[in-house]
Formats: C-alpha cells, sequence, structure tokens
C-alpha cells in the first residue's frame, strides 16, 4: 500500500517521498487509517519501526484540517527520544507551516515559557517538565489540547513518571485522542491504558 491509499494527504504524501519513505512500514499501514478514523489507538512496536511517522501524520492531518492553537503533545521518556519526535514532525509538517516546541529537563525554564509563548502547535515533551510548566508558567495550559500521545509507555512507567502522567492528565480534556506506543505490554501498562484511552485499537507488529 501507499500512503496515499492509507488516506494520507498529497503535502504529506509530498513530505514522505521527500524524506525518502517509499512504502509505509507495518505499523504505519496499520496505524494511519485507523487513527485518521478518529479512534484510539494502542501501538505494540519497537524503535526502528517508523511507530513516530505513524503517530505523526494523522495528527498533522487533523491539524491542518482544523489549526486551532496548541493542538498536539508527546510525551516520551528522555529528551533524546523528544527531540527525535520533535524533528520527525518538524521534517513532515515543516512544508504545511507546522510549529513545534520540545519541554525537556535539564534546559532553561524562561526559554522554555518564551517558546510556549510563541503557540507553537506541538508540543514533544518529558513529563516532569512538562508538570512544572503547568504548574508555574502563566498562561500555558492544556486545555484545548486534541491529541495526546505517550510514546515509550513502558519506559515512562519504568522511570516511575506514572504519578506526574496521572497529574497531567488531570488537565488535558476528555474529549481528546489518545495514542499510547510501547515496546511492552506491562501490567502498568495495561492500567495507564485502561485509565487514559476510551475504545482503543490494538495494533502491534
Ligand atoms: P522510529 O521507529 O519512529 O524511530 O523511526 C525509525 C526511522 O525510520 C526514522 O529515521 C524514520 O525517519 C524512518 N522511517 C519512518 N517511516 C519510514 C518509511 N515509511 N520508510 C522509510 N523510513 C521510514
Amino acid at each position: 500500500k501507499s500512503f496515499k491509499e492509507l488516506g494520507v494527504m498529497d503535502s504529506l504524501c509530498e513530505a514522505c517521498e521527500n524524506l525518502g519513505y517509499k512504502n509505509p512500514t507495518s505499523i504505519q499501514v496499520e496505524s494511519i487509517p485507523v487513527a485518521l478514523e478518529g479512534k484510539d489507538l494502542i501501538g505494540l512496536a519497537e524503535t526502528g519501526s517508523g511507530k513516530t511517522a505513524a503517530f505523526a501524520i494523522p495528527i498533522l492531518q487533523a491539524l491542518w484540517d482544523n489549526p486551532t492553537g496548541l493542538f498536539a503533545c508527546i510525551l516520551a521518556p528522555t529528551r533524546e527520544l523528544a527531540f527525535q519526535i520533535s524533528e520527525q514532525f518538524e521534517a513532515l509538517g515543516g512544508g504545511i507551516g507546522v510549529r513545534s516546541a520540545v519541554i525537556v529537563g535539564g534546559m532553561d525554564m524562561m526559554t522554555q515559557s518564551v517558546a510556549l509563548g510563541k503557540k507553537p502547535h506541538i508540543l514533544v515533551a518529558t513529563p516532569g517538565r512538562l508538570l512544572d510548566h503547568l504548574e508555574n508558567t502563566k498562561g500555558f495550559s492544556l486545555r484545548n489540547l486534541k491529541y495526546l500521545v505517550m510514546d515509550e509507555a513502558d519506559r515512562l512507567l519504568d522511570m516511575d513518571f506514572g504519578p506526574i502522567l496521572d497529574k497531567i492528565l488531570k488537565v488535558i480534556p476528555q474529549t481528546r485522542r489518545t495514542y499510547l506506543f510501547s515496546a511492552t505490554m506491562t501490567s502498568k501498562v495495561e492500567k495507564l491504558q485502561r485509565a487514559s484511552l476510551s475504545s482503543p485499537v490494538r495494533i502491534s507488529v
């Protein structure tokens, strides 16, 4: 199947082509049509499977249809992963004018507050620093968020981000779509899934 056959819009098909993505990977074939239908997703997939584009493409397509404020937040366990995710959003969405910000620990809070003030569409964050901004940065909230992604959920929970995730989940609208990606399905991941997803479609590659 081609990206177009999965329902991906032309400008994003072009972006994929420019990045050298000739064909969608298995996780992309399974996830993209389901996500474009507006369903929640659980993806069991490892890094290297193309999972980032599997969630970035449907989010960018929805953003294109309805560009309203801070649109999506992607939670990642590490700074390195957060930057990689943001790079893929920029690479895929740069052509349609998408702005993203990375909010991770170990970097200046003030600089990040300024970045948040510039109203990015996509926020990629590690949970601790995101909560810090939610509690301390004036005018910043996730009140209008449309999409939440928890990437490498098993690692997020192994790193004891669970209580922080619970707090973040409380301030995000219930009406959002949620995608959870994990390399393994542990009992902690199951619990997080039950607390945060609604009738998700489960995809494993
Ligand atoms: P990920 O699993 O998201 O970490 O992606 C692994 C790598 O595969 C990244 O460098 C992506 O740019 C690349 N990639 C994602 N989708 C495709 C595709 N359909 N064809 C070729 N490469 C891809």
